[in-house]
């Protein structure tokens, strides 16, 4: 069996557990097993690499525009649709399929995934998916689930080769995914948008350009002034200049800070102090009003 051949996809299922999911499926943990196969040969092979909705993470973004060699925000432009629901709390990013009769994905090949090594994070589990319980206290913690999926025209269900659930996982190095799924989670399902409360437009705004646009991001912070009024490990501003990475985890630091009104950003004290005046000034002018020409003569 080669791993090369495998191709799949099927939506993001980091998505908060729907009722229908844990319904419909069984629930399977890590060492639960399940027989699946996906190789060249197969007579399916390829097939679910069209008309299919592939949900992007910020990770996925980072690692693809990488491999492309282009920047975060060519490829958002070229390869990506931004739905906008009417629920959406964070924004959504989709792969584009090509606008072909097959609606194939743009990085399909008659040899497989173009872009195999750095496939996004649903490509890489199919058949299993997976939904996390928000019923804890603190949420976005809650229990992980495994459940597989089953499209009709995927004939790897059929093959022999049997695969615990964590089997598959290693088998597919989604180990990077995780971790930064799960870091991207403490921003998507925070507490915030649990309590009800919506992001207005420049937030989501910005939350997308520190999430996703990560090119926009680096301009943001060495072309603003952002260094000078937040205290910043000098390493770590250097490496943010060329580490893709480093940069995505100063977006969701800034962002929990900037949004959400956590500590993860220290103000230098000099900034601190100007903002500290500025505020004083306002108040003065505030409760003692310049008199007008008028009440002056
Ligand atoms: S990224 Fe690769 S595996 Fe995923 S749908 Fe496209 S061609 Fe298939
Ligand atoms: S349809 Fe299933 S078996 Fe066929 S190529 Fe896709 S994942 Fe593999």
């Amino acid at each position: 069996m080669s791993e090369e051949g495998r191709s799949p996809a099927e939506g993001d299922q980091r998505e908060p557990l729907k009722e229908s999911i844990l319904e419909d499926h069984t629930r399977l943990g890590p060492k639960d097993t399940f027989s699946f196969g996906c190789y060249p040969g197969i007579s399916c092979f390829n097939t679910c690499c069209s008309d299919v909705n592939i949900f992007l993470s910020p990770y996925d973004v980072l690692r693809l525009k990488k491999r492309l060699g282009i920047s975060s925000t060519e490829f958002l432009e070229k390869y990506t649709l931004l739905p906008v629901q009417k629920d959406m709390t964070v924004p959504v990013v989709l792969l584009r399929m090509e606008e072909n009769e097959k609606k194939s994905c743009p990085f399909v090949t008659d040899e497989g995934c173009g872009v195999y090594t750095d496939r996004p994070w649903p490509c890489r589990m199919y058949p299993v998916g997976l939904a996390t319980s928000k019923d804890t206290e603190d949420g976005w913690r809650g229990e992980r689930f495994y459940f597989l999926l089953k499209e009709e025209s995927c004939l790897g269900h059929r093959e022999a080769r049997e695969w615990t659930v964590q089997e598959w996982m290693d088998s597919q190095e989604v180990d990077a995914f995780e971790e930064w799924g799960e870091a991207y989670k403490e921003l998507s399902l925070h507490k915030f948008f649990e309590d009800g409360l919506v992001l207005p437009p420049e937030k989501m705004e910005m939350f997308f350009n520190s999430t996703y646009d990560l090119d926009k991001l680096r301009s943001f912070v060495f072309k603003s002034s952002l260094l000078e009024r937040f205290e910043v490990d000098e390493d770590f501003v250097h490496r943010m200049e060329s580490d893709d990475e480093a940069l995505l985890r100063f977006g969701f630091l800034w962002l929990r800070f900037a949004l959400f009104g956590e500590p993860t950003m220290k103000v230098r004290p000099e900034a601190a102090e100007a903002v500290q005046e500025k505020m004083q000034k306002k108040r003065t002018q505030e409760t003692n009003p310049e008199p007008s020409q008028e009440e002056a003569q």
